[in-house]
């Protein structure tokens, strides 16, 4: 059986997470512990770390997999099918377990670019669930993705939330959302999966705003979700892009900066919200992007209250 079971202490209360990435550089390699240590504050129940579909970086990601468990919490890898055969997989799994890692979000991963196909042995999430609980029974406990506004390339709402009740009969034990900044739709959602017969926790990603090209990078690039009047609003109201109808540059550089220092304080606060909003909710989790940065992620947690709210 996994070393912990998160299902089981996402039954007493909410759960609080942060996600990494490993580091490119050798330089973000060696600054990674200190920032880990600082997320320790918080007492998180798990920190998890992505994968570079196509295991590009699963060196990287074993080693932070490490200073997660080094630093006395649960590390969650990401796993992706993308360019994986059968095998490698296995071996992989097994690695992972030989070094204490027995907790695993199973993805897909996005299909490369050019290709129409993982170029691997398995085409989605549930195949992949369903091999891992084949291969080892209840020796990880997986968490798989769920999208509240649909993933990008569904055929529909439906149809996708009927791709997650199949993960969860093939043997998954939480759920993992994707953004989503339209509350109203992640109250439908979470109806739908209800009526559909989903009872795994749902553990809700939250993307904190800071930056505001990389929000819309994030919603428009790669998810293509809502955008909510309220963050519109505030995309609006701080916007620092130039115009592209306007030969002089709209802004000065000194500006541009306090724009940016504006928006990342509005931001804030409205990550703040919108976790006041999923807590009012009864969801299972509160998994924060934490992107590397902590101390932005300790304003949040410390104005939001959530270590000290009961
Ligand atoms: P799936 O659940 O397999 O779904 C993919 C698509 O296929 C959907 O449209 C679905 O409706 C459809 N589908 C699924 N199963 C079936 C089926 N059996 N029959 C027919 N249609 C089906 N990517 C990374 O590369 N690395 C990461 O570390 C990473 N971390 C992530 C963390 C979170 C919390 C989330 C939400 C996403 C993350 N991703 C990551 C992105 C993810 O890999 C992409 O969203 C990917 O495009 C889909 O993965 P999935 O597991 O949701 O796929």
């Amino acid at each position: 059986m996994a070393s912990v079971k998160l299902t089981e202490k996402m039954k007493d209360r909410q759960l609080l997470s942060f996600e990494l990435f490993p580091p490119k550089t050798e330089k973000g390699m060696e600054n990674l512990p200190g920032t880990i240590s600082h997320l320790m504050a918080y007492q998180p129940d798990y920190i998890s770390c992505t994968y570079g579909a196509g295991g590009g970086n699963v060196g990287a990601n074993r080693e932070v997999c490490q200073m997660i468990k080094d630093a006395g919490t649960v590390p969650v890898t990401h796993f992706t099918v993308i360019k994986n055969t059968k095998q490698g997989m296995k071996d992989q799994m097994d690695q992972y377990l030989a070094e204490g890692v027995d907790h695993i979000l199973a993805l897909r991963g996005d299909i490369p670019r050019g290709e129409t196909t993982t170029c691997g042995d398995f085409n989605y999430a549930t195949d992949l669930v369903k091999f891992i609980r084949d291969s080892y029974g209840d020796r990880f406990e997986i968490a798989v993705a769920g999208s509240p506004e649909g993933h990008i390339a569904c055929r529909s709402l439906e149809a996708d939330v009927a791709v997650l009740k199949m993960k969860q009969d093939n043997g998954a034990d939480y759920i993992m959302t994707q953004l989503c900044w339209d509350m109203e739709q992640f109250k439908r959602w979470l109806d739908m999966i209800w009526t559909a017969g989903v009872t795994m926790p749902v553990d809700v990603g939250v993307m904190p705003i800071l930056d505001m090209k990389a929000t819309i990078n994030m919603a428009l690039s790669r998810n293509g979700c809502v955008m909510d009047r309220e963050l519109s609003r505030l995309i609006s109201k701080y916007w620092i892009f130039p115009d592209p109808f306007d030969s002089n540059p709209p802004f000065e550089d000194d500006q541009r900066a306090q724009k940016k220092e504006d928006f990342r304080k509005a931001g804030i606060e409205y990550t703040i919200r919108q976790i006041d909003q999923y807590r009012a909710l009864g969801v299972d989790g509160i998994h924060l992007y934490a992107l590397n940065k902590w101390k932005d992620v300790a304003e949040i947690i410390d104005a939001s209250g959530m270590k000290t709210l009961i």
